[in-house]
């Protein structure tokens, strides 16, 4: 029995609220906190029972978070906002000793640089304060963490090779549209790619590499070389990889928008100044794209989101493929929300529950591989994101 406080109501925050007032026996108590509060409560209206109380905040801000956290109690934090926020509420959670969790590693808001180091650097106080934060535990970063850690601890000896490879098969009818926060989304596509291999990362400009790769249930699609952050705690984590890359597919018509948008500055995070203010057009165009969680009604298709890994096995080489496909309809169905709010939603709240039942337990500043991968394997499939593997087969990344 535990008070949870979840911030951030938009497509993700919907799934994490629906998931945990599904379990009652863990997540006994749940307050939704956001900048908008009607939305909050419209997503506690639709999960009804009462099971949700709501809150307005604004997570940028520490004292109104501290006070909110003082007057709520929660046990653990989520944070489903924004990456910018990740480090007023770590702040927040240090003043008053709260479990922390996160599904996005932290960024500043005027450079689009993905990397671990700022949130690592809280480990010695949250180690000292006797509570833990949990790191990226969504499905990538997050399951595709587990997922390398339960290959390495039940079919290889050493893994060698990692590939992630992240497909979305699905059509929500926009011209254009990003299936999680525009802004993040676009920031974290138009940074160069790297990509990990013999002791070092390798930077090649955004989107030059790219083949196509076998999904299964889906067929071929074009696949896009990108830096994605789990690579870097990853790589830390299993220093016998020797390379480590991460591929992600987009159509030709998203990449065709996406290039005029970069060519005519719409993608830039730098101000300029519009009628007497300073605008920053990346937010103006996330401003004029749809929301994330308005995708989900009607959106058709499934995703399908793995490990492919090459690595030795009693002095033998073994591959390794392990996978989750998950329908947008069907999750739609469910929560109301599309497959990538979903697939992101629903280990939030398993991740969320491995530490309230202590089956995760640590203190200090943590990514979800450095956990026993096995109670939160056994019990993912359950709560609506089944996996699959294949041992010894041909790796569909190195046709
Ligand atoms: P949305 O943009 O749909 O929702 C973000 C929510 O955060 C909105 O409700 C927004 O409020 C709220 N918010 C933003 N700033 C503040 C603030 N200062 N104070 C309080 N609330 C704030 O994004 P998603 O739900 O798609 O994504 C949420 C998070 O999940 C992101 O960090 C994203 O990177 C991460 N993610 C992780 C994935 C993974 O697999 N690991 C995959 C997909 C997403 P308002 O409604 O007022 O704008």
């Amino acid at each position: 029995m535990a008070r949870v406080l979840i911030i951030g109501a938009g497509g993700v925050g919907a799934v994490v609220a629906h998931k945990c007032a599904a379990v009652p026996e863990v997540f006994s108590n749940i307050m939704l906190a956001s900048r908008t509060k009607s939305k909050c409560d419209k997503i506690a209206a639709e999960i009804g029972g009462n099971r949700i109380e709501t809150a307005q905040i604004d997570a940028d801000n520490v004292p109104e978070l501290i006070a909110l956290i003082e007057n709520y109690k929660p046990d653990l934090v989520i944070n489903v906002a924004l990456p910018y926020q990740d480090l007023p509420i770590m702040d927040a959670c240090l003043a008053t000793k709260t479990h922390y969790m996160d599904t996005a590693n932290y960024e500043p808001i005027d450079e689009a640089k993905f990397e671990y180091k700022w949130q690592w650097a809280y480990h010695n106080r949250f180690k000292e304060a006797g509570i833990m934060a949990l790191l990226g535990c969504g499905f990538d970063p997050g399951v595709t963490g587990i997922y390398t850690a339960y290959a390495a601890k039940h079919h290889f000896d050493e893994i060698h090779y990692l590939d992630i490879v992240d497909c979305n098969a699905g059509d929500h009818g926009k011209a254009f549209a990003t299936n999680f926060n525009p802004e993040i989304n676009i920031r974290e596509i138009t940074q160069p790619g790297k990509y990990w291999e013999n002791g070092a990362w390798h930077e090649i400009p955004a989107m030059s590499i790219h083949k196509p790769i076998y999904y299964p249930n889906i067929g071929e699609r074009e696949s896009y070389l990108l830096f994605h952050e789990e690579l870097e705690s990853l790589t830390k984590n299993f220093p016998t990889l020797k390379r480590a890359r991460f591929w992600m597919t987009f159509g030709p018509k998203y990449i065709n928008v996406l290039n005029v948008l970069q060519e005519v500055g719409m993608t830039s995070i730098k101000p300029v100044m519009y009628e007497g203010r300073e605008i920053v057009p990346l937010q103006f165009l996330k401003a004029v794209l749809p929301e994330p969680s308005s995708l989900a009604e009607g959106y058709k298709g499934e995703t399908s989101i793995g490990c492919q890994i090459r690595g030795i096995k009693d002095g033998k080489e073994r591959t390794y493929y392990i996978w989750n496909n998950c329908d947008h309809a069907e999750a739609y169905k469910e929560t109301g929300a599309q497959a990538i709010s979903y697939t992101t939603g629903v280990p939030a709240m398993l991740g969320a529950k491995m530490i309230l039942t202590g089956k995760w337990n640590g203190k200090g500043v943590f990514n979800v591989e450095e956990f026993d991968p096995d109670p939160f394997m056994a019990e993912i499939g359950k709560y609506g994101l089944p996996w699959h593997e294949e041992i010894d087969k041909p790796l569909p990344v190195e046709k």
